[in-house]
């Protein structure tokens, strides 16, 4: 397993030190799950998870 970061307010998965999808800096490396939104617009997980912008994203973030 690569050693990515999942953010703890919108759970998108980087690499990065910042989450490319809110900036927000607030990283865990204690994450678990997996889910890629290509469209956000026809996605129903998007809409479970309330995502708006296609990325990958973790299931649980703690
Ligand atoms: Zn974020």
């Amino acid at each position: 397993m690569p050693r990515e970061l999942a953010c703890k307010k919108c759970k998108a998965i980087t690499v990065g030190k910042v989450c490319p999808i809110c900036n927000s800096t607030d990283l865990s490396s204690d994450w678990s799950g997996i889910v890629i939104v290509f469209d956000s617009k026809t996605s129903l997980i998007a809409k479970t998870l309330e995502i708006s912008i296609p990325h990958k994203y973790a299931l649980k973030v703690s």
